[in-house]
């Protein structure tokens, strides 16, 4: 049974640890030339496999929930004129990638990345494997909208290697995807699932989200049974991040219809326990697989690992990201794109790089995200691994945040040993909070305007 009044404690404002250090300390003094010595020092004499992400900002409408990156248009000329600038930057950053390092993962995000035509997507994908070299088991992904989606889409998907989709679900609610603005009846999704299969694409992602307007836990706990009966390989249970001051058009969404808190605790309760029930094992941070998926498996084995995109299976990769406000991120170097079409445009059309921020991480930054990425993906850190790594005395290195865990440590959530920190019961469900006692940036951050979303 999960204590909510216990979670309910831990409600506050924190990253995702997507990256550590945080986005937000990315800086405009990381500039385009920083990012081609970096990219040539990367690349030299270094053989380790990379992955690829490839943003597409485009959608039909706007969610009202959204919190990416996008641009509502119908103009077809748009995204004409973007997938030639993503081809210009894909072009220009090959010639520095070593030509013998393989791809052993491309993620499509968005945006809609779906909302490109077949044909578009096809001539996309071919020019990805002409400048790059893929490993024949690379995992090769796409986020999808089922609104708006044919079975040609999906001919052009298998076609181009994609074996990984994510359904965007969110609620099959009714009045909540109308309060959202996102009306997507539930056979169109049903019938993306049965399109997927039939050209041979099984590893199903289904994203859901918890905590939007009108949402309670009956209803929710009727979108949650179909979608265990659809028994997708994996599944996430967003929490919808509210930050309309960071995302103005959140204020589109009637505050008089968000879930109060305690309703949320008791969304986010039955998730887990219908969830667990049907045989889902919990990975973390919103996050469901099976057994048998490759994700359990990887926890299990601790070859987890987490990026802009989540949890990933393929660790030690080198991240290579195209298109706007992507960010890369190789070595101890992260490098964010122009946040704008426009400046992004502009910066490929004429060959430079279009980089806006970025960071070099410093060597207290590389120990902490180490003892973050471990924590997360693994919910246990071996003390003694950091310190032969680094070189450094654990318990004297982090004295600050083991005093700030012991609050954890009274509550059961964390054993903090000799030789190890395990994360025990309901620890699992507050990860962002652990996590949080060893990020030396924090306090800084969180004294500008807030920055992020809420971690229950
Ligand atoms: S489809 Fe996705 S990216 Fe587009 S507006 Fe909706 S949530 Fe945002």
């Amino acid at each position: 049974m999960i204590d909510v009044n216990l979670l309910q404690r831990f409600d506050k404002p924190g990253p995702r640890y997507t990256s550590y250090p945080p986005a937000p300390i990315f800086s405009p003094t990381y500039t385009e030339k920083l990012f081609e010595v970096d990219l040539i020092r990367n690349n030299d004499e270094n053989y380790d496999p990379i992955s690829l992400y490839v943003h597409i900002p485009f959608c039909d409408t706007l969610c009202y929930f959204c919190g990416c990156t996008t641009m509502v248009t119908n103009n077809r000329s748009h995204i004409q004129r973007y997938v030639s600038a993503l081809k210009k930057e894909i072009e220009h950053t090959a010639q520095y990638i070593n030509k013998n390092r393989r791809v052993v993962q491309m993620h499509w995000g968005g945006g809609t990345p779906t909302f490109l035509e077949p044909n578009e997507i096809e001539v996309l994908a071919a020019f990805f494997h002409s400048h790059f070299t893929f490993r024949d088991d690379a995992e090769i992904s796409i986020e999808i909208d089922p609104r708006g989606l044919t079975y040609e889409h999906f001919l052009a998907l298998k076609k181009s290697g994609f074996n990984r989709i994510s359904l965007g679900v969110q609620d099959f609610t009714e009045d909540v995807q109308r309060a959202v603005n996102r009306v997507q009846p539930e056979h169109i999704t049903r019938q993306a699932m049965d399109w997927a299969y039939s050209v041979g694409i099984r590893n199903i992602n289904i994203d859901l989200i918890y905590g939007l307007p009108l949402q309670t836990v009956e209803s929710f706990q009727t979108t949650l049974d179909k979608i265990v009966e659809l028994s997708p390989n994996r599944i996430a249970v967003f929490n919808f991040a509210y930050v309309p001051w960071m995302k103005p058009h959140q204020k589109l969404i009637h505050p008089e219809d968000m879930p109060s808190a305690e309703t949320k605790l008791a969304l986010l309760k039955s998730t887990i326990e219908t969830l667990t029930n049907a045989g889902y094992e919990y990975i973390g941070m919103d996050h469901f697989a099976k057994p048998s998926d490759e994700m359990t498996v990887a926890q299990k084995e601790k070859t987890l690992h987490r990026n802009f995109q989540g949890y990933s299976t393929k660790a030690n990769t080198d991240l290579f990201a195209f298109g706007m406000s992507s960010i890369s991120h190789f070595g101890t170097v992260y490098a964010q794109n122009e946040k704008t079409l426009a400046e992004y445009s502009e910066a490929v059309e004429n060959n430079r790089f279009a980089t806006s921020v970025g960071y070099r991480m410093t060597n207290d930054d590389t120990i902490r995200k180490e003892v973050i990425m471990r924590l997360m993906c693994d919910l246990e850190l071996s003390k003694r691994e950091i310190e032969e790594r680094f070189r450094i005395s654990f318990d004297e290195y982090f004295s600050d945040a083991l005093q700030q865990l012991e609050e954890f440590v009274l509550l059961g959530l964390i054993r903090n040993s000799y030789d190890k920190i395990t994360i025990e019961g309901a620890g699992r469900f507050i990860l962002r909070n652990i996590a949080m006692c060893f990020d030396a940036y924090l306090n800084k951050t969180s004294k500008q305007k807030p920055l992020y979303s809420r971690t229950v």
